[in-house]
């Protein structure tokens, strides 16, 4: 940890739930709406009698976030965990949630809404100088690949660092010259994990992308003490969650050696653990390769918000129920 950094409280994860307007292939086979936000803390089921004596039809979450809330209100509820990474405080934003349940929308949008305002802290913060490096990875199968790198940023190997805990080996890390920079750096490795999903059809759907940027900051001119920060802010877009669950919304059950992600599991017990508190013992960051490398952002001193994105459809209400139970236990 930086020192002199600002210690945090221990936080509870912020917890949202974003549920996105009907499609257009759902409205075209007549899907219907089956959730509700019947205010900004409540979602409902929007169930038949017989459903509502099974199954839970009410959840609360810090924030829900109906089908025509715009990212801009999405993300201000995760905004004081992005810019804490601008005091020294670790911080982590995910999206969690089945494919095609709008994780990458929502992640987009909140990655740019926090460069904006990480841009404008700088320029009324004159009085800091700041620098920003980026680096970009996804990891498909427990193998890390670099985004900002394509020719031999393959396989990359985990290192333990005595002093920065797990460093990926080779990843390469950018410095961003202004705001405009960072967007394009962000807009690359964007755009090559695209070029995965076409080759691969369901690379997105497996696949766990981090776009970190390390802030640091020192002030000008100080005489005497130091007073420098220096944080990780890391944006996740995970695999579908459908890849941590045993039920699929057809029944089918596929072999699980190529269904279950291991990185999504054990990033599922890590949340659990960490909202039970100190007393859930010892948490398995160790376990997979997203867990690893997100360690020093995630509990302890870090900060953390998980956006749960959620289909409307009916055809979805089993992988929905399946998401809002994570969120519930994330709480
Ligand atoms: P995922 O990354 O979870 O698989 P996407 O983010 O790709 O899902 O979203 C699936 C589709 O739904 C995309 O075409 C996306 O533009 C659209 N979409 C997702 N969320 C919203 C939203 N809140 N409002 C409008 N369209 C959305
Ligand atoms: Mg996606």
């Amino acid at each position: 940890s930086t020192p002199g950094a600002p210690k945090a409280k221990e936080e509870k994860i912020v917890v949202t739930v974003r549920l996105r307007p009907l499609n257009k292939r759902e409205q075209a086979i007549k899907d219907q709406v089956a959730w509700e936000c019947i205010d900004d803390q409540t979602i409902i089921y929007k169930s038949t009698p017989q459903e509502r004596l099974i199954a839970p039809t009410t959840y609360t979450f810090d924030k829900v976030f109906a089908p025509s809330c715009l990212t801009e209100t999405v993300y201000e509820s995760v905004k004081n965990v992005a810019l804490s990474a601008l005091m020294g405080i670790n911080a982590t934003i995910f999206a969690y949630g089945q494919t095609s349940s709008g994780k990458t929308y929502t992640m987009r949008g909140i990655t740019e809404k926090a460069v904006n305002d990480i841009y404008e802290h700088i320029l009324n913060t004159p009085e800091r100088d700041f620098s920003i490096k980026i680096s970009g990875l996804e990891i498909y199968n427990e193998n890390v690949r670099d985004l900002l790198n394509l020719d031999t940023g393959r396989n990359l190997k985990l290192l333990d660092d005595p002093e920065k805990g797990t460093v990926v080996e080779k990843l390469v890390e950018e410095a961003a010259e202004n705001d405009k920079h960072l967007r394009h750096l962000i807009s690359i490795c964007e755009a090559q994990r695209q070029v995965g999903e076409t080759a691969l059809n369901d690379t997105s759907s497996r696949s766990h992308q981090i776009i970190r940027l390390t802030i640091e900051s020192s002030l000008r001119e100080n005489s005497g003490c130091v007073r420098s920060f220096v944080a990780s802010l890391n944006f996740v877009d995970l695999a579908g969650s459908e890849r941590a669950s045993q039920t699929h919304t057809d029944g089918a059950r596929l072999r699980e050696g190529c269904h279950i992600n291991l990185s999504l599991m054990t990033l599922t017990t890590v949340i659990r653990k960490l909202s039970v508190g100190k007393r859930s013992g010892h948490i398995p960051y160790r376990d997979s390769k997203l867990t690893r490398i997100l360690q020093h952002s995630l509990g302890g001193n870090a900060r953390t918000a998980i956006i749960c994105t959620l289909s409307p459809a009916t055809s979805h209400v089993e992988q929905s129920r399946n998401t809002l139970s994570f969120a519930t236990r994330a709480k």
